[in-house]
Formats: structure tokens, C-alpha cells, sequence
């Protein structure tokens, strides 16, 4: 009985010891946009908010960086989940100076699993196997669009929601595994949108056209970038309306779907690269620009003030 009590004291004693250090180091920054996690494969917009006057902020998930910029709404960047993310938390480690302090926090975000589905296509062998005389074509070709897909342009030329490129019904076949004449393949990269030849393909957002092309696979071939790190790919045009380095408006047209390259007909091959990841271009037209909610943003894990931190495919058609 004796000992019951000097070990309830003793609990008790801990526990206002612990509690002592989560106040001393209470979290300086909010963060908003992912209380419900992320799916793998999707984009979400993150905002951060802090009584402190925030003068730089950077962010790292799962090895790649986030880009802040401070838009009117606070603080917001977009992170991304890769395809193939194994289900479960990650750490997503904000670094901050806010009034003169330097600032570090983790934040443990969800990844949540997306139900990937298999597709069995039946094509003619030559359409699945390339000629001996072209592949060197194709290598070039996947290495100019890897450059691409790495590139992290430090302006930012999206601003507020993404529209979509084009009219037409999602085939909602991101990550689909394809099994092409019965050997499986890389998944699918990007998300199709069935569409009539010759509908007008719209930039999403501003950006700039960094890559113009007519690839073996990819047909007529247009990937805009829209900057800190987020670039966008349009693959299987029957014309491409604009040219490499150009400046584009939200809404602007860039080219006309249609089937050029390896397709089996019109469609747009819509693509989107973040951080060097293929996510899922339709997860863009799903991001929130409201004022975010006021309810609590995403606890801190842990406060780290004290501690040290820290390829895919072709595009396919
Ligand atoms: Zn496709």
C-alpha cells in the first residue's frame, strides 16, 4: 500500500515534468491542410500561420523540399506523395526564423493508401515493342523529360486554383498498373482525359514552356512549368499552339488534343511532376484556396528545437 503511493507521487511527478517541457517548447508555427493526411500519389496546399513575423520558412517531406511563399493567405507551398509511398506517417520537418529565432518543428503527416487498379490492354506487338532503330530515340527522349521533371524553378508563377486543361471525363487511371500483352509495365504517370481530337488544351495555371517536343511515345509533347518545383505535361497533341519558353496565362490555350504517338486514340495525357515525383495532375483542380479553417492545425509531433535533423516512367500514354 505504502509503495502504491510513493509510485502514484512519483508518476505524478513525471508527468508535471513532461508537461513542463511541452510547454516550454510549445509549437511557434501552425500548420494547416493536412489534419486528414495525404493519399499516395496526391498534392496537397499547406499553409502556415505563427504570431511571429515569419521572414523565411522551408520544409522537407520524405527527402524532398517544399517551397513557401507568402501569397496572401500566409505561408503556402504544395507537398506531394509519391505513387508508391508505403502507407503509414512520415515526418515533415519545418524550418523557420521567425523574430530572429530560428524555429524547427516536426509534424507527423499520414499517408493514406490509394486503391490501385490493374489493366489488361491488348495492343499490336509494335506498338508495345519498339523498334531496335528507335530506342536510342526513346532513351533521349526519357532523359530530356527526367531533366525536366527535376527542375525546381525558384519563382512561382501559379497563382490561386488550377483549372482544368481540358474538357472531357477522367479516366482516373493514375498508378494504374498495366499489364501490356500480358507483361506488366511501368504504372500509369499521369491521368487521362478522354477527349474529342482537336479540344483546346488550357494551361492550368501561369507557367512557363520548358519542353516542346515530338517523342516516340509521347506524341506532340508540351510540359509547362509553373515553378517551385511543380511542372505540368501534355502528351499525344494533335497541335502544339506554343513554343518553348513562352509565357503562359491560367486558361491559356497550348495545343489540341489528339492521338499522335503511342495511343489508341484522342485523348490527353496529362501529367504533373512535383519535387521530381509523378503525383496526380487531378489532385490540383482538388486544392482548397478558402481561408483555411480556424479549428486546430496539425499538432507537432515533437519539438526539435534541441535536436539535429535530418524514377519513373516514360510518360507512357
Ligand atoms: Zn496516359
Amino acid at each position: 500500500m505504502k509503495m502504491l503511493t510513493k509510485t502514484k507521487i512519483y508518476i505524478c511527478i513525471v508527468g508535471l515534468l513532461i508537461l513542463n517541457t511541452f510547454t516550454a517548447f510549445a509549437a511557434e508555427l501552425s500548420l494547416y491542410g493536412l489534419e486528414s493526411g495525404i493519399r499516395q500519389g496526391d498534392v496537397a496546399l499547406v499553409k502556415i500561420e505563427s504570431d511571429l513575423a515569419i521572414d523565411s520558412i522551408s520544409g522537407q517531406f520524405d527527402g524532398r523540399e517544399l517551397v513557401f511563399q507568402d501569397d496572401g493567405l500566409g505561408q503556402t507551398a504544395l507537398i506531394g506523395a509519391a505513387m508508391n509511398m508505403e502507407p503509414g506517417d512520415y515526418q515533415l520537418v519545418l524550418t523557420a526564423l521567425a523574430d530572429g529565432q530560428d524555429i524547427r518543428e516536426n509534424y507527423m503527416v499520414e499517408v493514406t493508401a490509394r486503391d490501385y487498379r490493374v489493366e489488361r490492354l491488348s495492343l499490336p506487338e509494335k506498338m508495345v515493342t519498339p523498334d531496335k532503330g528507335k530506342i536510342a530515340r526513346i532513351i533521349r527522349e526519357a532523359n530530356s523529360l527526367k531533366k525536366v521533371k527535376k527542375m525546381l524553378t525558384p519563382e512561382r508563377f501559379w497563382d490561386g486554383e488550377f483549372v482544368r486543361p481540358a474538357d472531357g471525363l477522367f479516366a482516373d487511371n493514375f498508378g494504374v498498373r498495366r499489364i501490356l500483352n500480358g507483361i506488366e509495365k511501368k504504372p500509369h504517370s499521369g491521368n487521362d482525359l478522354k477527349a474529342y481530337a482537336g479540344t483546346p488544351v488550357k494551361s492550368p495555371n501561369g507557367g512557363t514552356v520548358v519542353y516542346v517536343d515530338k517523342m516516340y511515345y509521347g506524341g506532340k509533347t508540351v510540359v509547362v512549368d509553373h515553378g517551385h518545383g511543380l511542372s505540368t505535361l501534355y502528351m499525344h497533341l494533335s497541335k502544339i499552339l506554343v513554343n518553348h519558353g513562352e509565357r503562359v496565362e491560367k486558361g491559356e490555350v497550348i495545343g489540341l488534343v489528339g492521338s499522335t504517338g503511342r495511343s489508341t486514340g484522342p485523348h490527353l495525357h496529362w501529367g504533373a511532376y512535383l519535387g521530381g515525383i509523378n503525383v496526380d495532375p487531378a489532385s490540383l483542380l482538388s486544392l482548397s484556396f478558402d481561408v483555411m479553417p480556424p479549428a486546430e492545425g496539425l499538432a507537432a509531433a515533437v519539438s526539435v528545437e534541441d535536436e539535429v535533423g535530418q524514377g519513373e516512367t516514360l510518360g507512357g500514354n
